[in-house]
């Protein structure tokens, strides 16, 4: 990877191929520089036949998709909306946009997704408040996917919308099925972080012909079908211009490569790092069926003896300090939204699972450029760490 500092090792940089440019050259060739063009129709095309969702809207931002996609599932002003607290905050926002009130449920330790039982307990304390949630929103982090036999079970039980925040989980599968289109509406980020980028960009796919045509109106500031400009709804402006299509075309040629690649890495990790003690490489077992696009590599520390001296202890802050002094980048896992400043008055259900995964847990760099010996130097770093 090229960058300003030629020797650091990041987190999750963008990768590109060898024919990204191509699709880039023949969009200025042609002249289609705009938010329409070919480029778009074809990245929408490829992202159809990997998740194997009939539609597909290619979009700005994945935060625009859920934006996006809760309007479709009708979400509006003083309605509930349920999520995991455990997540990215471009999760919630939408909701907040939407003037509604997120709920937050707690993870369950086995994917560290939203926990079904969390699940069932917050909707019937909803119901019984006289609330039923609008929409549930569930997200596959780092790759992993949820358990979705119990989760759209219970959302099917309660007759409540899904939308699926896959934007961390583009090639993960569950049941032999690629992720995205369990819910009514599907979600993923091409963002610069992300398994595969368009430096800026997200999708939203749905098994539903009338949604995606609603998707496309309200990304393309609703225009009425009139010979002037009328407009009868509040529209966006978040359709992907088609230069950066042109980039997810090439990207979406990578994505088997880039699965197996992560999974090496994920692989490499567990292999290397085994003989450190209290340190373990989490979400190692992926539960039956699952098979994650292990998109970050993560490490949970052991919970300190509760008599350890402060000093004895390593927490994960220090242990990022560490690697940062030998210019690798490592990051906490996500705060949980229901600890965030911004979400401290939000219902929570639970909280203690997600509490304690985001105060041991980091990621390590898990981008697809990465040799072995890249990997060897995060190794290194870490076992001088225990010296
Ligand atoms: C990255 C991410 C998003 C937002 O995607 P953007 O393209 O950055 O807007 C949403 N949810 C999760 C879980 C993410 O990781």
């Amino acid at each position: 990877m090229r960058s300003q500092d030629y020797d650091r090792l990041y987190l999750s940089p963008p990768h590109l191929g060898r024919h990204e440019l191509n699709y880039v050259h023949k969009a200025i060739e042609d002249n289609w520089v705009a938010p329409a063009g070919p480029n778009i129709t074809g990245f929408e095309a490829d992202i159809c036949a990997a998740t194997g969702v009939a539609q597909c809207v290619a979009l700005t931002s994945g935060t625009a998709a859920i934006h996006l996609g809760l309007i479709l599932l009708g979400v509006g002003p003083g309605d509930e909306v349920l999520c995991p607290s455990f997540t990215f905050v471009a999760t919630a926002n939408p909701i907040v946009y939407l003037g509604a009130q997120p709920v937050f449920i707690d993870s369950e330790a086995d994917t560290w997704n939203l926990c079904p039982e969390r699940l069932r307990e917050a909707i019937v304390d909803r119901l019984a408040k006289g609330k039923k949630p609008k929409a549930l929103i569930l997200v596959h982090l780092y790759g992993m996917p949820a358990k979705l036999t119990e989760i759209m079970a219970l959302a099917q039980e309660f007759d409540i919308p899904v939308l699926e925040d896959a934007a961390e989980a583009l090639g993960s599968r569950y049941g032999g099925q690629p992720l995205g289109g369990f819910g009514r509406v599907g979600v993923f980020s091409f963002n610069g972080n992300k398994i595969l980028t368009t430096s800026g960009g997200g999708a939203l796919v749905t098994n539903d012909a009338v949604l995606a045509q609603k998707a496309r109106f309200l990304a393309t500031q609703a225009k009425d079908d009139a010979p002037y400009y009328q407009h009868s709804e509040v529209g966006y402006n978040y359709r992907l211009s088609n230069l950066l299509a042109g980039i997810g075309r090439g990207q979406m040629e990578l994505l088997d490569e880039r699965v197996k690649r992560r999974r090496e890495i994920f692989a490499w990790y567990r292999e290397h790092l085994a003989d450190l003690p209290g340190l373990t490489v989490a979400l190692a077992q992926e539960p039956a069926g699952s098979r994650s696009n292990r998109w970050l590599t993560t490490v949970l520390l052991a919970a300190p003896e509760p008599e350890a001296p402060a000093a004895a202890v390593l927490t994960p802050e220090a242990l990022r300090l560490h690697l940062e002094t030998h210019n690798i980048e490592s990051r906490p896992l996500w705060k949980p939204l229901h600890l965030q400043p911004l979400f401290a008055t939000a219902p929570m259900y639970g909280g203690a699972v997600c509490a304690d995964l985001f105060a041991r847990g980091l990621c390590l760099p898990s981008g697809t450029a990465m040799g072995d010996a890249e990997l060897r130097r995060v190794a290194d770093a870490l076992h001088e760490a225990w010296r």
